[in-house]
């Protein structure tokens, strides 16, 4: 196809997005990350960041990155398997190792490229990977990477992913889950879905990226939430850029499995180490949030007051125990529409439409951090009442 060709194909399909009210826009902060944001010189509220205990502009995280760079400079310089894994990468992958209860850990860097690690490491052609049909994207495509035979079952469903397992006859068998769902901000039963994985002897991938740091004893993640033992069938996917409040992600899992992912996973070898600033950060971030009770506490505050505020409008919340708290409105330009309402309010709450979540399930995903304060949170619950 000639270029030009090309492009009016391309311009078409970006005027149907329009149509659909499915073409996306960024807006710039003139701000750091926190509830306060400036856009366009407008003052804002945001319910936007998955930066739950409000972390990532922390001061002392800003200090452990200055003085980190003082040390070690920016760069790495190279691939971890070459010369690119320095000091601060080793000790903070023994902390998280440490702080989640496993052998082994192994820094990436983003939860995209852990789970494109993960999957395709641990299964191929000729095996079986089960998952949940709400499960992020980065997991949809790393089993799609791994070419290994996909069934997705409904969301929670354990008895249509009983029926699955025990109709397998697949050599290898991988369940893969998000640990908290997404969009939805509910939780995956994983004590039910790790029972099962015994009883047919599969392998247990776990994406924690909206857990770690928030739930659980000293926020070590769902797993510590359940009281669920760090089992050898277990692969344990955290991420740094949410919680953590820098950037990168995680796994952990028993010294053979991290070892054979040091060995296999092409999202590791084939990239350059992530900075060693990040590092340094990542390490005080560790210590703030096990020693963070008090933010998650507050968080949870903050969470009750939203639901109790929006329990009697016509839209329905989703039952989400989570920072993540979803409005289901249906219809992508309603939704639009709401999420514009209050924006010239003030309040910016992300619209989420397909296909980032089913059709018709058009949403405003409401995310709190511990860094919001009740007034806030106040107004948001306001604002909706009065736009229901
Ligand atoms: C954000 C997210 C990821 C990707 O992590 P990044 O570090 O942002 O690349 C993976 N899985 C889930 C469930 C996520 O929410």
């Amino acid at each position: 196809m000639n270029p030009s060709l090309l492009h009016e194909e391309l311009t078409h399909q970006l005027a149907q997005l329009e149509n659909d009210g499915l073409r996306r826009r960024r807006r710039t902060l003139e701000t750091p990350c926190g509830p306060l944001a400036r856009v366009d010189g407008r003052e804002l509220i945001s319910f936007c960041s998955n930066d739950y205990l409000g972390l990532a502009n922390d001061p002392v995280l800003v200090e452990a990155v200055c003085t980190g760079a003082r040390q070690w400079g920016v760069g790495s310089g190279a691939s971890h398997l070459v010369s690119g894994h320095l000091l601060p990468h080793e000790a903070l992958e023994q902390q998280l190792a440490a702080f989640t209860g496993f052998p082994k850990a192994l820094l990436l860097s983003t939860g995209f490229m852990a789970n494109l690690a993960i999957v395709p490491a641990l299964v191929g052609r000729g095996d079986a990977v089960f998952a949940d049909k709400l499960n992020h994207a980065s997991l949809i495509d790393a089993v799609q990477l791994s070419r290994a035979d996909s069934q997705r079952y409904p969301h929670g469903d354990l008895a249509a992913l009983e029926r699955m397992l025990g109709a397998s006859t697949a050599k290898r068998k991988l369940i893969l889950t998000d640990a908290v769902f997404s969009m939805d901000g509910d939780l995956a039963p994983l004590p039910a879905l790790l029972a099962l994985a015994e009883r047919f002897d599969a392998w247990l991938v776990i994406d924690d990226a909206h857990g770690f740091g928030v739930l659980g004893p000293q926020g070590r993640g769902a797993l510590a939430h359940y009281a669920l033992p760090s089992a050898e069938r277990i692969v344990y996917m955290g991420t740094l850029g949410k919680a953590a409040g820098a950037s990168g992600a995680f796994v952990a899992g028993s010294a053979t499995v991290v070892e054979w992912l040091l060995q296999r996973a092409r999202t590791y070898i084939f990239t350059t180490g992530s900075s060693p600033i990040i590092a340094c950060a990542l390490l005080a971030s560790l210590d703030l949030i096990e020693h963070g009770d008090e933010r998650r506490a507050h968080l949870k505050r903050l969470t009750a007051q939203l639901r109790d505020g929006l329990a009697n409008t016509r839209w329905q919340l989703i039952a989400s125990p989570t920072a993540i708290q979803p409005i289901v409105i249906g219809d992508n330009h309603e939704a639009l529409r709401v999420a514009n309402a209050l924006f010239e309010r003030g309040l910016w709450v992300p619209a989420i439409r397909p296909p980032t979540v089913p059709k018709g399930t058009a949403r405003l995903r409401v995310s709190l951090t511990a860094a919001h304060t009740g007034e806030q949170v106040e107004q948001l619950v306001r604002a909706l009442q009065d736009l229901a």
